[in-house]
């Protein structure tokens, strides 16, 4: 725990105990209100001139105002803040069973039934944010905290969210790689920034919650499938391949088609997914062989359902959390990634990933 003055009243409040995770930004600790011997979680920004700089650039002061005015029971609540000598500190509601994404490496992939419970939440929290003009910007598994064994989430890390107004554009690049919406990657003069950023990186989700690897991936890059990520973005060129698919219903397969649509204006919006018949669907009943699922509404191409195609599981990459967190790249690259502080991707020593097409390399800016 780092060191605090003795005068802290965040100190005066809370006992820190062990460390719960770490971000770029931020340590996490978990803590105990002395007053209550209630747990929380606190953020920890150590100050230093980069996060001074951050500061300037809105990123810290943006998630406090964002996450003052939020309470929804699926998106992580700020009890209090402290801004002290050597450090801010953010007092959030705990997640006690930590990321989603450690919850599907370990689950290896959640059942259709598993997912929609997961997805009914996370519908009704980012609903909730962009009833209230709120982009997060920034979904992706390791962002989503469980509460409980029994999938109970909250959407986490509002570092990067936005609240929007009239102008809905920005000439900064946010979000991690995998995860990011085909606009985002478009030039400057065509990027539109809207809450239907939040919807794809729910697509990409949704498709690695249902079968344990993400629809776009340079692991796909071959002589036989020319396609770097941010192409297979760009075209929303994904496939539900063999055998890994074969268990799940077209209604599933519906909704993240419905979810990854490149054109932001034709992408489902959040009350479309939750009114999606995939969503709606009553639990299954045993002696149906549709396994209750509502059947005949996907009018899919059976081409996208019949490639066998090698995947390889997130269990077996947990490098991807890796390659998405690492700065990356020298700035030649066809997809640029800057978060939070595009200023602080200068000077950083560039370095290809080691899987990745040479031509594309993905450049972070404090990722
Ligand atoms: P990033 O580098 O993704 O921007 P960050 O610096 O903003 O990260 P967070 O992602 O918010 O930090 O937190 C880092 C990690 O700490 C999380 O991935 C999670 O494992 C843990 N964590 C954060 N908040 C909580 C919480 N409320 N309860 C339990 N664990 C938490």
């Amino acid at each position: 725990y780092p060191k605090t003055r003795k005068t802290s009243a965040f100190l005066q409040q809370y006992t820190p105990l062990e460390k719960l995770g770490k971000g770029h930004f931020a340590e996490v600790y978990l803590c105990v209100e002395k007053s209550t011997g209630r747990r929380y979680a606190v953020k920890i920004f150590t100050k230093t001139p980069g996060l001074e700089e951050r500061a300037k650039n809105e990123g810290l002061q943006l998630e406090i105002a964002v996450l003052m005015g939020v309470s929804h029971p699926n998106v992580l609540c700020l009890r209090d803040t402290f801004n002290e000598h050597n450090a801010v500190y953010l007092v959030l509601e705990l997640a006690p069973e930590g990321e989603l994404f450690n919850f599907i490496v370990m689950k290896q992939k959640l059942s259709e039934a598993e997912c929609r419970k997961l997805f009914t939440q996370l519908f009704q929290g980012v609903k909730y944010l962009h009833d209230r003009n709120i982009v997060h910007r920034d979904i992706k598994p390791e962002n989503i905290l469980l509460v409980d064994k029994d999938l109970h989430v909250k959407l986490a890390d509002f570092g990067l969210a936005k609240i929007i107004g009239e102008e809905s554009f920005t000439t900064t690049l946010c979000g991690t790689p995998s995860y990011v919406a085909p606009e985002i990657l478009a030039d400057t003069k065509h990027r539109k920034y809207t809450k239907a950023v939040d919807i794809w990186s729910l697509g990409v989700v949704l498709y690695i919650c249902l079968c344990g690897f993400p629809p776009f991936s340079d692991e796909l890059y071959s002589k036989d499938y020319p396609y770097s990520l941010s192409q297979q973005i760009k075209m929303a060129k994904f496939d539900y391949p063999s055998p890994y698919w074969d268990s799940v219903g077209d209604p599933a397969l519906d909704l993240i088609d419905s979810m990854l649509v490149v054109d932001p204006e034709k992408r489902f919006t959040v009350d479309q997914c939750l009114a999606h018949p995939w969503m709606t669907a009553q639990p299954p009943n045993p002696n149906d062989s549709t396994n209750g699922l509502v059947s005949g509404v996907a009018g899919l191409e059976v081409n996208r359902r019949g490639v066998h195609r090698e995947r390889t599981l997130l269990a077996s990459i947990n490098e991807v959390k890796v390659a998405n967190k690492v700065p990356l790249g020298d700035g030649q690259s066809d997809l640029k990634i800057y978060s939070k502080n595009p200023k602080s991707a200068k000077g950083k020593e560039a370095r290809p990933a080691d899987n990745r097409d040479p031509k594309e390399f993905i450049e972070m800016g404090g990722k």
